[in-house]
């Protein structure tokens, strides 16, 4: 079986509902951890300092970059995102499987660097649902939105780069979360992530054939 936990990317175009299908995975018992990342960007109703983001000023974050704090970070729309390096390696050493919902700059940077996780691209049924959903949601002044669907087109040329793409129907994020939850099981059983076994039977079968030369003779 596997040997560390599963890095997993959740990506998707801003309002994909990728927030919430991360909230039902969670509940669906598994093994998650699910990374806090730091931000630039100004908290929105009702989201919370630790919980939702680390809410951080410019100089702060870039002082982090510094420090190659950051597994990955990118800038999105105007702030700066980054997940932060510790608690990310921490989990996984200790088994857990570690979801980061972060944009796709950032997905190709854990990518590159850790070509084991599991990339997984969410998206709306189509471009006028995503419009909608984003418009609906109130919080964001209209140029912001519009900055939002130029940021989804721009995303929707690196869809190709990710493992798996998956549709979250409206009202349906319980179903898109098993569909994770189902490849993230099914990963275990891949070779790459169960490197220290092949390793072992590579071994076993060189000192069995060294015995029974021993044994036999040429
Ligand atoms: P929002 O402002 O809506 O919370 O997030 C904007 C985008 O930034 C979303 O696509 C979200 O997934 C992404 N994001 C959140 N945290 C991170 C991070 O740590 N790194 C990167 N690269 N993107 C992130």
């Amino acid at each position: 079986m596997a040997e560390k936990g599963s890095l997993v990317v959740i990506s998707g175009f801003s309002g994909a509902g990728k927030g919430t299908v991360v909230k039902e995975l969670e509940k669906l018992g598994g093994n998650y951890w699910t990374s806090v990342s730091m931000t630039t960007r100004r908290p929105r109703p009702g989201e919370e300092e630790g919980l939702s983001y680390y809410f951080v000023t410019r100089e702060e974050f870039e002082k982090t970059i510094e420090e190659n704090g950051f597994l990955e970070y990118a800038a999105f729309v105007d702030n700066y995102y980054g997940t932060p390096r510790k608690y990310v390696e921490e989990k996984l050493a200790e088994g857990r499987d570690v979801i980061l919902e972060i944009e796709s700059n950032g997905g190709s940077q854990v990518k590159t660097f850790f070509p084991e996780a599991i990339l997984i691209f969410i998206t709306a049924p189509s471009a006028g649902e995503l419009a909608q959903r984003l418009r609906g949601r109130g919080t964001e002044a209209a140029s912001v939105v519009e900055g939002r669907l130029r940021k989804a087109r721009e995303e929707s040329f690196i869809i190709d780069q990710y493992d798996y793409l998956l549709v979250n129907e409206n009202g349906k994020a319980r179903e898109c979360a098993e569909q994770i939850h189902e490849i993230i099981r099914k990963d275990r059983y891949a070779p790459r992530r169960q490197q220290a076994f092949i390793r072992k039977l590579q071994d076993g079968f060189a000192e069995l054939i060294e015995r029974h030369l021993q044994e036999n003779g040429p």
